[in-house]
């Protein structure tokens, strides 16, 4: 097995608090001329955080590529593919539906938006990423050309080509000398490489942090508290709540057990705001330390972060809540219920980068006519809730992973309980 870096979570931490610090200490203060604070956040933060978000990039796509390849050609029939496919995309869809429905529930308890004064017209900005509809994510699974796939991160048509690559490579391998052995020994080049690239993440955390706070301080969240706050707390109730018992009830784990192995996951994902750029530390912890069998978590966890973003579906549901009442508009129950189909809907197309929930989110406002303009206090405050529902999205993947692993008898309880 393959050795992780000493201390790895402490160092992580340490980084982020430091990132914090010295970001918030050159924002608000003066001590340095602004030539200064400009070149650290150009040279080290900006330049340290893209290199590390580079390096992590670098691995998703050969990583998912290979380790599903190996998973799927020693999974041998199609036929289990079908039930764990059916099995992974049922338990996907059921989280982010409680966590939808969760938000709607505590949204229209608490009514955070209620009592907002500011003006809600502030614009939003020019350049956002793009959010697809169901109709091009269900044609996109089915590539026309691999390479270009490749190239544009399309993670669903990676794994669709991954499976009937790893398929025929199956069927033909007393044809080519066992070639199955070759993607078997470059997937654990792979998994080196991981760790080559996580001993770097304390550094790469630091930077990534800075770079935040350096741009925007913190004060932003002073405004629209409310919704801050009650949506960090219902990240943390769902994380917290919702998977413990999935784990315990479904699943028969230990819960406490499953979260002290995915610090490291979460740390990642909350310092990059990226589940894609996560995969291979969400690969890794799933299969070596959580001891889900290479091949459920090699599908499980690329299908997962790109279409299982429970901590999107809260924040959408929430926001729209938010936005509903800030504007004076009382949805109905049938409306409601809308939200919670279009959030699970819209949830599966976004795509796993920064802020990619925000732009998913207009599809919602468009549908109720609501104020398109008040996306700009949510994007407003978007940066650090968008670290904190990442994590949660990864932890989801992982939760289910762990629980299709072991309703289907591929989970090596002797790792998943291992003090490790
Ligand atoms: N950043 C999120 C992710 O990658 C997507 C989003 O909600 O913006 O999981």
């Amino acid at each position: 097995m393959i050795d992780t870096p000493k201390n790895l979570t402490r160092n992580i931490l340490v980084g982020l608090i430091l990132g914090f610090v010295v970001g918030a200490f050159l924002f608000y203060t003066n001590f340095f001329p602004s030539s200064v604070d400009a070149f650290v956040e150009k040279y080290i933060f900006k330049m340290g955080g893209d290199i590390f978000m580079n390096l992590l990039k670098l691995l998703v796509v050969p990583l998912v590529f290979f380790s599903l390849v190996t998973g799927i050609s020693s999974l041998g029939s199609s036929q289990s593919l079908g039930k764990l496919t059916f099995k992974t995309v049922g338990f996907y869809l059921l989280t982010t539906g409680i966590a939808v429905s969760l938000a709607l529930l505590a949204g229209s308890f608490f009514q955070p938006g209620s009592n907002y004064s500011s003006d809600i017209a502030m614009a939003a900005p020019s350049s956002l990423p793009q959010g697809q509809g169901i109709y091009s994510t269900i044609v996109g699974i089915f590539p026309s050309n691999i390479i270009q796939a490749m190239a544009e991160n399309q993670m669903l048509a990676i794994v669709f080509f991954s499976i009937i690559f790893g398929l025929a490579l199956n069927k033909t391998n007393h044809l080519t000398g066992n070639l199955s052995d070759s993607f078997a020994k470059l997937n654990t080049v792979f998994l080196q490489l991981i760790v080559m690239i996580m001993s770097f993440a304390p550094l790469g955390v630091f930077c990534l942090i800075g770079k935040f706070v350096i741009a925007d301080g913190l004060d932003i969240f002073q405004d629209v508290l409310a919704y801050v706050v009650l949506l960090i707390a219902l990240l943390l109730f769902h994380a917290a709540f919702t998977y413990s018992m999935f784990l315990k009830f479904i699943g028969g784990l230990n819960p406490l057990t499953f979260y002290r192995k995915m610090k490291d996951v979460a740390l990642f994902a909350f310092s990059t705001s990226s589940s894609a750029a996560t995969i291979p530390v969400t690969l890794r912890t799933v299969n070596q330390d959580l001891g889900v069998n290479q091949n459920v978590a090699s599908f499980v966890v690329p299908v997962g972060a790109t279409i299982n973003m429970d901590g999107t579906a809260i924040m959408q549901g929430l926001a729209t809540v938010f936005i509903a009442q800030m504007s004076g508009i009382d949805l109905t129950l049938f409306q409601y219920i809308q939200v919670v189909l279009l959030a699970v809907a819209t949830s599966i197309g976004t795509a796993a980068v920064p802020s990619a929930g925000t732009i998913t989110l207009i599809i919602i406002l468009q549908q109720f006519n609501l104020p398109l303009e008040a996306i700009g206090i949510i994007l407003a405050v978007d940066r650090v809730l968008d670290m904190i529902r990442t994590s949660v999205n990864v932890t989801g993947d992982a939760a289910i992973a762990c629980i299709v692993a072991k309703t289907e008898n591929q989970l090596d309880e002797n790792i998943f309980n291992s003090k490790a």
